[in-house]
């Protein structure tokens, strides 16, 4: 093959490959990462597809390759095509996923002279000066030269000189950002029974070569320069001496930076099934054996309660297609929120699981990914991302959480679903996948009943002790309270519960889904809320900063001592935050000791297993905290959970409000009673009669789905139609309502033309974030069936974003 399609690392490629030909002195092979010219500019790029004829012409040749072994599988290629096509993103977004951590470098800009000489006096003095300095250097990245003349005279000063021909602009790529660690090691390089000669006649004088020779001699093979110079007590002088007398040699030896030598990891054994988990593990088995005899798809919606034994199917499934001969990927929902997770997989399978994930070391990154890709590991754990991971012969994806929001990536391109992805993923590849969750999304819970996938159920508990049943849920009515003159934070139920509670010396968690002391602001005098000047949403008062904090763009201003309208200094503080609660439940408990939860106080790296652990030893009685307290977390003391008020997400204009809410009761209230002192939720509300928040006080899935989905049918909404966002940005308001309507014009042409009878285009409309750092946003829903062939077409100007299947409107 003499031409190669490539992605190149380039805005400008959009969802095209280009064609490049092949010099003969390269050897190029799909996957494979090279340098190409792109413009003015060398680049990086994919070899996507071999070709005995370019698709376009004329071609360039590639410049060099990058790396000799392919960064992407023959199986990823159909994959990475697959996510551009679906969700209209850059191709070169969607491979960018599946390369190894740290690939992506800029490409800089350097300016040098040429021989042509120079008229001095023709020049004026930016451009003399520019010149001066290329008298004293060879060349000056572009940055530098515009240090040194200031940004505005060194742009257009450069233009001319090139113009000219006096200068000319190269281009390099950025420094490389991660590479293999190597460690420089000592060993002796002649046999002990020399050494040890050599070391008895040295003049006395060199005791340090002495000490080194004599600590080499005692080791059975090499070790780190740096443990030899502090164990003899001799320095590199010393070192350089042996290595120049041709005593020992200093080589560098690879070290893997490992992110799982944080744990302390203690050797697990498969459990032994029971009834119930035995009937859902052996269609995943057969699958896996390929022994289905239907053509039913591999896939698989495992829902079962928290404590149905989920984990236990997923680990011996992934045992399964170990013994095999295949591996797994294993994804969670948030990396940072299940470090107990990660040590059951590795419990499981010591020394055969890699994590993945952004918190973890650029290097540390590097290296995972080059101990999977060499085949090192059977099971890969992470986020999302994790779903990209080099693992070769993967049979088997898990899903864990499935209707979590964190599997969509929505900030930026390519806007995929891990779950939908995954799918796909075994349909090109032939792996098995298992999703689980307690309160499946209620997509794909519809797929799992149309057969789309197949269902299993877990309807029970794993009761290893006999009294660990579903804890029991009581909804207490706030406006009960208001009427008999409560008008605290805790109901009267909630407040005796955690009485007792505390007086049994048991543990309670308090969930309240907003951070902040106060959520609103006020001028009593005129009304006025204190608003985020470039988001226009009420700002939230913090204590702990004693600054208001806009939560969406972090911006921080100080808490106004007069109203900035009227001069007032009649403020009003409202609402309830966590912080407020802390506040609330100390006034109530003076002797209770409460943890705090949430965003604010975990910015520092691990300080999720901190707390986590400050807990979990009982160091503390009330743990108070946002959605973070509702995860996977398995505490056996706590006896109580408190929804502090449940109506938080029911109120935001979204059709999924009904099942956030549902997922997040029924998750917090499945922390509580996992141990033998069994326990009891209590949920505060002001509308007690909402089916979700009947359905989760009774653990009821199919109640709240059997609802759901009529609503959803009524309504024309997913999964019975399709959705995209298309969303315009720009700072100023006027324009970009404008470039929404001509977009909107465009696309009811288009539709009628093109003929889409079933699709609907609704807006254009201010976003439920009109305003966001400072930038106004516009958008439009399309609703219908065809919508990634539909919109495939369009062309988008700069400043749309498209998303497909959005979670979260
Ligand atoms: P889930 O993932 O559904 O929340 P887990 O797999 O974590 O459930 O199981 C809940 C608890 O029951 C865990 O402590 C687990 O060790 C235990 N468990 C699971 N399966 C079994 C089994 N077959 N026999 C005994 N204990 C089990
Ligand atoms: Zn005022
Ligand atoms: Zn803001």
């Amino acid at each position: 093959m003499k031409y190669a399609e490539v992605s190149v690392n380039a805005p400008a490629a959009q969802r095209q490959t280009f064609s490049y030909s092949i010099p003969s002195e390269l050897s190029v092979d799909i996957g494979q990462a090279v340098y190409v010219p792109f413009g003015q500019k060398i680049v990086q790029g994919i070899v996507i597809e071999l070709a005995d004829v370019p698709a376009f012409e004329p071609t360039r040749d590639i410049s060099g390759v990058i790396d000799p072994q392919p960064f992407l599988s023959p199986k990823q290629i159909p994959l990475a095509k697959w996510l551009s096509d679906y969700y209209l993103s850059p191709l070169f977004d969607a491979v960018a996923l599946m390369l190894p951590p740290g690939f992506e470098r800029r490409v800089m800009t350097s300016i040098s002279r040429t021989p042509q000489a120079a008229d001095i006096s023709t020049l004026n003095e930016p451009q003399q000066n520019l010149l001066n300095l290329l008298s004293q250097k060879p060349s000056l990245k572009l940055s530098e030269a515009e240090t040194l003349l200031g940004k505005k005279r060194a742009s257009p000063a450069i233009s001319q000189l090139v113009e000219t021909g006096l200068v000319e602009r190269t281009y390099a790529l950025e420094r490389v950002k991660v590479k293999t660690q190597t460690v420089p090691y000592i060993r002796l390089i002649i046999s002990r029974e020399e050494a040890l000669v050599i070391a008895t006649n040295l003049p006395g004088k060199s005791r340090k070569q002495q000490s080194l020779l004599n600590l080499l001699i005692s080791q059975s093979g090499p070790l780190p320069v740096s443990d030899a110079k502090l164990q003899s007590n001799c320095d590199s002088a010393t070192v350089n001496t042996l290595v120049r007398k041709g005593l020992a040699a200093v080589e560098n030896i690879e070290v893997r930076r490992a992110p799982l030598s944080r744990y302390q990891i203690q050797l697990s054994q498969p459990l032994n099934l029971t009834g119930a988990q035995e009937a859902v593990f052996k269609p995943i088995q057969a699958a896996l054996r390929r022994e289905t005899i239907d053509d039913k798809p591999p896939v698989f919606l495992l829902h079962g309660v928290t404590a149905s034994g989920k984990t236990e199917i997923y680990l011996q499934a992934l045992a399964e297609a170990v013994k095999l001969g295949k591996k797994g990927i294993a994804l969670v929902p948030e990396i940072a929120l299940t470090p107990q997770t990660i040590e059951r997989f590795s419990a499981r399978f010591p020394g055969r699981v890699a994590v993945l994930h952004s918190q973890l070391s650029l290097g540390e990154q590097f290296d995972e990914w080059q101990r999977i890709k060499n085949g090192e590991v059977d099971v890969v754990v992470g986020p999302r991302s994790a779903l990209f991971a080099p693992q070769p012969n993967t049979g088997l994806i898990i899903l864990d959480e499935e209707h979590e929001w964190t599997y969509k990536q929505s900030e930026q391109s390519p806007r995929y679903h891990a779950r939908d992805t995954a799918v796909k993923m075994a349909g090109l590849t032939g792996a098995v996948v298992v999703m689980g969750s307690a309160t499946p999304s209620v997509e794909t819970y519809y797929r799992a009943v149309r057969g789309d996938y197949q269902l299993l159920q877990l309807p029970e508990r794993v009761v290893p002790v006999e009294n660990a049943p579903l804890p029991e849920v009581e909804i207490a009515d706030m406006r009960e309270e208001l009427k008999d003159g409560n008008r605290s934070i805790f109901s009267r139920p909630l407040t005796q519960a955690l009485e007792k509670a505390l007086a049994n010396k048991e543990q309670v968690i308090l969930f309240l889904n907003r951070r902040g002391a106060a959520t609103t602001i006020q001028c009593r005098n005129c009304g006025l809320v204190i608003k985020c000047k470039r988001c226009d949403i009420p700002l939230t008062y913090h204590f702990d900063s004693d600054s208001l904090v806009c939560h969406r763009c972090n911006y921080k201003s100080k808490p106004p001592q007069t109203c900035p309208r009227c001069f007032s200094r009649r403020i009003r503080y409202l609402g309830i935050g966590t912080e407020k609660l802390m506040e609330d439940a100390q006034a109530m408990f003076p002797d209770a000791r409460l943890l705090r939860w949430d965003s604010d106080v975990t910015q520092k790296k691990d300080s999720h297993q901190d707390i986590l652990n400050k807990f979990r030893n009982h160091e503390a009685d009330i743990l108070i905290g946002t959605q973070m307290v509702t995860k996977g977390l398995d505490l056996p003391l706590v006896t109580l959970v408190g929804v502090v008020i449940a109506d938080t997400s029911l109120n935001l204009p979204d059709f999924r409000a009904g099942e956030r809410t549902f997922q997040l009761l029924s998750q917090v209230a499945g922390r509580a009673g996992r141990g033998q002192l069994g326990g009891q939720v209590i949920i505060q509300t002001y509308n007690p009669e909402h089916y979700a928040i009947e359905a989760a006080a009774k653990h009821d899935y199919q109640a709240f789905y059997d609802k759901e989905i009529l609503f959803r049918k009524e309504l024309n909404e997913p999964p019975f139609v399709q959705l995209a966002t298309l969303t315009f940005v720009h700072p100023n308001d006027n324009r970009c309502r404008e470039e929404a309507e001509k977009m909107a014009k465009t696309l009811t042409a288009e539709r009628d033309a093109k003929g889409f009878p079933g699709l609907d285009l609704i807006g254009p409309a201010p976003a439920f974030m009109h305003r966001l750092r400072g930038r106004y946003r516009w958008q439009i829903i399309v609703r219908g069936s065809g919508l990634p062939q539909f919109l495939k077409n369009i062309r988008f100007p700069q400043g749309w974003i498209i998303d497909i299947d959005p979670v979260g409107l």
